[in-house]
């Protein structure tokens, strides 16, 4: 077979990139014009979907395993292992505060909604019902921390793979390859057999993204055109419009200035061609609404059009997939604070830091799923005393943002990845 040039990866990768873009444009003003077509594409948009989701949980561990292999010792993943955790914390920490800021200067729950109003959505079937399949939620930070610590383990494998629990599936696989590291010879095959698993389920992505563009049309124009056929698009937009600029006007200041300053500092390298690069992922990240049915894209375009190691991609990306959400943590404190001002409810400093907090342990506890945010909001309101129904005020517009704050969790994944390379690589040499 003739051995394709880095140019020929190049332009196939970029006119992958533009037919996606196109599908995208195409799909939301199809679902604007004939939303009954669009709604129809819907099985089309699921297939794709499970073509992604289908290969997360072996992509997992395998990548994983291999990210330990290429190391050479477990034992090296001391440094970057710490910085990649400092990381994934420092920079949802900074989106919180972005978002915190920004809710604080544009106050768009101020007035937006009379008593009336508030009554109505205080009591719509849509919110009890959103309560009672999340329940009350946890009420102090020692539960939450004590549950974000359990989820690192499982007293079943399966089950987790079948839950597509992926953070007990990382730790095992990094324990399991670690060991396999230590026992030489005796493991060899099954060393090689992880290494061509991985290598295979690549190949398989490399073929599903040639027709992402008709899956992500069909993803995208169906979950549009439905908001459209019930013909609340606009009047949700416009009802939630100050909130929803306010999301993803912070969403943009972290993702164009914030995160390309850091990838700039430690890699030198010119962060928007990075940005370029990585777009099949972001665009996949916001026609998904989930990280981790991302993950195989994201793996994909950070190692073959980025250039990132794979050891860096395959440690870095998994975790980053399930535990960073800068987006989502993000808009949890900024949707809080929305909350308490629509309300009526003054939160003093010390509120806004319990807020603070807690979002960015709340993003860590999200699952990379479609509006996970949502549910792990419950544990922000609950820390600073919020009545919990009125996540109702934000409930219709959350699966349009959910995209945006999506496509951010990815990127600040892929931006780890690039920073924590080098400590990464040293570490595999020394
Ligand atoms: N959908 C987001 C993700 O998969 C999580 C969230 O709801 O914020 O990254």
């Amino acid at each position: 077979m003739a051995k394709r040039t880095k140019k020929t990866v190049a332009s196939d990768s970029g006119s992958l990139t533009f037919y996606i873009f196109l599908a995208i444009v195409l799909a939301i003003a199809s679902a604007l014009f004939f939303p009954k077509f669009a709604v129809s594409l819907s099985a089309g948009g699921e297939i794709f979907l499970r073509l992604l989701k289908m290969v997360v949980v072996p992509l997992v561990v395998t990548s994983v395993m291999c990210g330990i292999f290429g190391m050479g010792d477990v034992r090296k993943l001391g440094k970057p292992g710490a910085y990649t955790l400092l990381y994934f914390l420092l920079t949802a920490f900074t989106a919180v505060i972005i978002g915190i800021i920004l809710v604080n200067v544009i106050k768009p729950g101020v007035g937006a909604f009379d008593a009336a109003a508030l009554d109505t959505i205080r009591q719509a079937p849509e919110t009890t019902q959103f309560m009672q399949r999340t329940g009350p939620g946890e009420k102090d930070i020692f539960t939450i921390l004590n549950n974000l610590l359990l989820m690192l383990f499982t007293d079943n494998l399966f089950k987790s793979a079948v839950n597509m629990e992926l953070l007990p599936l990382i730790f095992f696989s990094m324990v399991f390859a670690g060991l396999l590291t230590t026992l030489g010879k005796k493991v060899e095959l099954l060393r090689d057999f992880v290494g061509q698993a991985n290598e295979a389920l690549m190949a398989f992505i490399l073929l599903l993204m040639k027709v992402a563009p008709i899956g992500i049309f069909c993803l995208v124009a169906a979950r549009f055109g439905k908001a459209q056929a019930s013909g609340t698009f606009i009047t949700v937009l416009k009802q939630t419009g100050w909130y929803s600029f306010t999301v993803v006007a912070g969403l943009a200041i972290h993702a164009i200035i914030v995160l390309p300053l850091v990838y700039w500092l430690f890699t030198k390298k010119n962060p928007y061609v990075f940005i370029y690069n990585m777009s099949q992922a972001l665009l996949t990240a916001f026609s998904t609404a989930s990280s981790t049915a991302t993950l195989p894209v994201s793996i994909e375009s950070a190692q073959v059009n980025a250039g990132v190691s794979k050891e860096s991609t395959d440690f870095v990306l998994p975790l980053g997939a399930t535990i960073n959400m800068d987006g989502t943590a993000l808009y949890e404190a900024a949707a809080a604070i929305f909350i308490a001002q629509s309300i009526g409810m003054h939160l003093d400093l010390m509120q806004q830091m319990i807020v603070a907090v807690t979002a960015t342990l709340a993003a860590i506890g999200a699952a990379g799923i479609p509006e996970a945010g949502l549910v792990t909001m419950i544990i922000v309101l609950n820390a600073v005393g919020l009545p919990v129904e009125f996540i109702g005020l934000i409930l219709s517009v959350d699966w349009l943002l959910d995209r945006f704050r999506t496509a951010v969790n990815v990127f600040g994944d892929c931006v780890g990845a690039a920073v924590v390379e080098k400590s990464i690589l040293e570490a595999k040499r020394g």
